[in-house]
C-alpha cells in the first residue's frame, strides 16, 4: 500500500477531511477545488456532533472553546414572542469557515490546487487519470468525489441520479452581534430558539462571527427558516433574477431580486416573534437554499469513490453533514488500511459502512421534514400530523439527534 496517491475532487469540508485522513494512513493525497481562490468567505452556522469531534481529534484538530458556541437552554418563542417552551439543551454551533480554515491550514499548500475544474476521469487496472477543463491530466491510485450535491464525479458515474426537492426552501442569514438591539441580544442571543409558524420552521442561535471569533460581542447569529415553496411557481419566481433570467432550481445569493428580500422580511414581520424578526430584518442580504436528498446506489466504482454530499444528502434538520463527511472520509481510510495491499477488499467495505449510513441518515432527514414537505399537499388530503405539528415530537426529535446517530453508527458496523 505505500506510496498510492488519492486525488480529491472537491476542496470543501469533505474533501479536506478526506486528505487528513488519507494522509494519516500514508497515502499521498491531492485536492483539486474548481474555485480560483480559498472557500473562506463563506459563512453559515453549522451544528456539530460528537462523532465529528471524535474525527477532528484523530487528525490533532483540537475542538476547543474557539471553535464554536455552546448553547445550553432551547426556547420556543409564540407569534407575540412570549416563551412557550424553555428547556436545557446541549449543542455546539460552529461556522462553516471556521471548520474550514482549521481543516485547510493544516494542509500542505502544494497539496490544495485551486482554480483546477475537474470535467472528467479514466481508469483502468492501475489507476486513475483526472481530466481536468485546462487540458491537464492527473493520474492516481484512486478518485475520490468529494465535489458536492451536483458533483461532476458522480454524473459521470450515474447520470440518471438526481436530487430531490424536498418540497421546501431555507432562507438563511448570519447578523453580527453587535447588529443584534441589546435588549433582544439579552433576551435571545444566547439561546437556541424555535418559532413555528403554520407550515414552517424558523431556527435561531449563536455562532462565531466574523474571523470566527466566539467571544462575547463579536458573534453572530445565525437564522435558518424552512418555508414551503412549490417548485413550479414560488421556486421558479425566487430563482429569477432581476433581468428576468430563471436560474433553474438555485441562484447565487447576490442575484436574488431587492423585492424577494424586501417580502420575506415583511413575512418575518407578519409570522415569526418579533424578536427573531428583528434579528432577521436586519441582516442586508439574507438567502435561500432549496432543500434536497440524495441517495446513490452505490458509492465505489471500480478506483472511484464517492463521498460526503456527492454520495449522500440527508436533509439539513439532522445537522450532521460534517459529520457524515467525517465518517465517510475516516471509514474509508479504516478501510484502506485495514485490507493492506487489497484495494479491492478495502473499497468494498467502505461502500458496505457508507451505503447503510447513508442511507439511515436520509431517512431520518425525512423523517424529520415531512411535516414541511406535506404543506405542499392540498389541505384535504394531509393526515393528522401533516396538519397540526406537536410541539413535543419538533423539539424530542430535535434533541434525539445525536442518540440517532450514533445508533446509525453503531448499526453500520453491525452489518458489516
Ligand atoms: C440549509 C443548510 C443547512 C445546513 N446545516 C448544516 C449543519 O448545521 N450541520 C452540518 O453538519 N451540515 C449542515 N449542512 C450540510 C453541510 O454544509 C454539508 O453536508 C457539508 O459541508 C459537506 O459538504 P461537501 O464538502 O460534501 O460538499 P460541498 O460543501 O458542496 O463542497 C463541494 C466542493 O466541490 C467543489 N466542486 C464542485 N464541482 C467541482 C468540479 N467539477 N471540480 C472541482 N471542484 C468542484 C465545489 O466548489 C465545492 O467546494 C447544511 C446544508 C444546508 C443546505
Amino acid at each position: 500500500m505505500h506510496g498510492r496517491c488519492a486525488l480529491i475532487i472537491g476542496g470543501s469540508i469533505s474533501g479536506l477531511l478526506a486528505a487528513h485522513l488519507l494522509r494519516s494512513i500514508g497515502w499521498d493525497a491531492i485536492v483539486f477545488e474548481r474555485n480560483a481562490t480559498n472557500l473562506t468567505g463563506r459563512g453559515a452556522g453549522i451544528s456539530t456532533q460528537i462523532q465529528f469531534v471524535d474525527i477532528l481529534r484523530r487528525i490533532d484538530i483540537p475542538f476547543d472553546d474557539s471553535m464554536g458556541i455552546h448553547v445550553g437552554t432551547l426556547i420556543c418563542l409564540d407569534r407575540s414572542g412570549g416563551i412557550v417552551r424553555k428547556e436545557p439543551t446541549a449543542r455546539t454551533m460552529s461556522a462553516w469557515s471556521r471548520l474550514y480554515g482549521a481543516l485547510l491550514d493544516r494542509l500542505p499548500t502544494e497539496k490544495y490546487r485551486l482554480d483546477m475544474q475537474f470535467e472528467r476521469f479514466e481508469q483502468n487496472d492501475d489507476g486513475v487519470t483526472a481530466i481536468f477543463s485546462d487540458g491537464s491530466r492527473v493520474r492516481g491510485d484512486l478518485l475520490v468525489g468529494a465535489d458536492g450535491v451536483r458533483s461532476c464525479v458522480r454524473e459521470q458515474l450515474l447520470p440518471q441520479l438526481q436530487p430531490n426537492y424536498a418540497g421546501y426552501i431555507a432562507w438563511r442569514a448570519m447578523i453580527d452581534e453587535s447588529a443584534v438591539p441589546e435588549k433582544i441580544r439579552a433576551e435571545v442571543f444566547d439561546l437556541y430558539t424555535f418559532c413555528l409558524p403554520e407550515g414552517e420552521l424558523f431556527l435561531g442561535y449563536p455562532v462565531p462571527g466574523r474571523n470566527n471569533e466566539t467571544k462575547i460581542g463579536h458573534r453572530a447569529y445565525n437564522i435558518v427558516w424552512y418555508r414551503p415553496t412549490d417548485p413550479a411557481t414560488g421556486l421558479v419566481d425566487l430563482c429569477t433574477d432581476a433581468t428576468g433570467r430563471c436560474h433553474g432550481t438555485a441562484i447565487p445569493p447576490p442575484l436574488i431580486r431587492d423585492e424577494v428580500i424586501a417580502d420575506i422580511k415583511a413575512t418575518a414581520r407578519a409570522l415569526v416573534a418579533p424578536q427573531a424578526a428583528k434579528i432577521f430584518e436586519r441582516s442586508a442580504r439574507p438567502f435561500f437554499q432549496p432543500i434536497f436528498d440524495l441517495e446513490s446506489p452505490q458509492i465505489v466504482f471500480g478506483r472511484a469513490v464517492l463521498l460526503g454530499d456527492a454520495a449522500f444528502v440527508a436533509r439539513p434538520h439532522v445537522g450532521a453533514g460534517v459529520t457524515k463527511a467525517a465518517l465517510d472520509a475516516s471509514s474509508l481510510a479504516d478501510a484502506l488500511s485495514t485490507a493492506g495491499d487489497d484495494l479491492d477488499a478495502g473499497l468494498a467495505r467502505y461502500q458496505r459502512e457508507q451505503l447503510s449510513f447513508g442511507r439511515a441518515l436520509v431517512a431520518l432527514g425525512r423523517e424529520e421534514g415531512a411535516y414541511l414537505s406535506a404543506q405542499l399537499k392540498p389541505r384535504e388530503q394531509r393526515t393528522g400530523e401533516e396538519l397540526h405539528r406537536d410541539f413535543d415530537r419538533v423539539v424530542g426529535m430535535h434533541n434525539a439527534r445525536t442518540g440517532k446517530i450514533q445508533q446509525l453508527i453503531a448499526g453500520r458496523r453491525a452489518d458489516v
